[in-house]
């Protein structure tokens, strides 16, 4: 029953998008890069029970630059007032922004591959505004036959937008490996 359930996901995961599994922006817990990490902030990301956190600038919760890991915090002291900016400067962790329409399958060979398990997710038309897309569902055909060879062309044709100058896009949400895995298992895993 359980194989029966895992083949019914993965060719879910030819069907579906990111956006079909992501979690959506407004839920996000995201920091602004001036919060200063005293202990009233330091509660509120343990309280959140995340891992991993944007970080945004400007006040604009659509300007992410940068993620904060939450195991980068275990040296920080508490009453020494560094801000979030400080930390995510110095660690510098990988921010991936996607496509709302990447196929899961696409993503799950990306975050196979290692470097990042989580990504940003930004509107298509986005893209398309900066050039950047013409890709999706006629290329599934291709991720079956040589998924390697694919990644490449995925990359080559959806280069990850640079959040630096790149000013147009709207992120929708955020999605993790563990979506990808839930959509694959069929069922939602418990956090511990
Ligand atoms: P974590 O390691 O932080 O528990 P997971 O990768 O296990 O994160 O993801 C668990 C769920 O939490 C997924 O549905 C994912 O989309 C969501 N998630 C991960 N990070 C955040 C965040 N910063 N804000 C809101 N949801 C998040």
């Amino acid at each position: 029953m359980a194989t029966l359930r895992i083949a019914v996901g993965a060719m879910e995961l030819r069907k579906k998008s990111a956006k079909d599994v992501m979690t959506k922006i407004d839920d996000v817990f995201m920091l602004s890069e001036d919060q200063v990490l005293n202990a009233e902030t330091m509660l509120k990301i343990s309280d959140s029970g995340y891992s991993r956190i944007p970080v945004y600038e400007q006040n604009n919760r659509n300007k992410v630059k940068s993620l904060l890991y939450v195991s980068d915090l275990a040296l920080i002291g508490k009453d020494n007032n560094i801000t979030v900016r400080a930390v995510a400067g110095f660690n510098k962790r990988k921010l991936r922004i996607i496509d709302e329409n990447m196929p899961l399958i696409a993503l799950l060979e990306e975050f196979k591959l290692g470097d990042y398990h989580l990504a940003m997710v930004a509107q298509s038309h986005d893209y398309e505004k900066t050039n950047n897309v013409k890709f999706v569902a006629n290329h599934l055909d291709h991720f079956l036959a040589n998924s390697l060879k694919v990644v490449e062309a995925t990359a080559e044709l959806l280069p990850p937008l640079d959040p630096e100058n790149d000013m147009t896009i709207t992120l929708v949400g955020l999605v993790t490996l563990e979506d990808i895995t839930e959509e694959l298992l069929q069922s939602e895993i418990t956090d511990e």
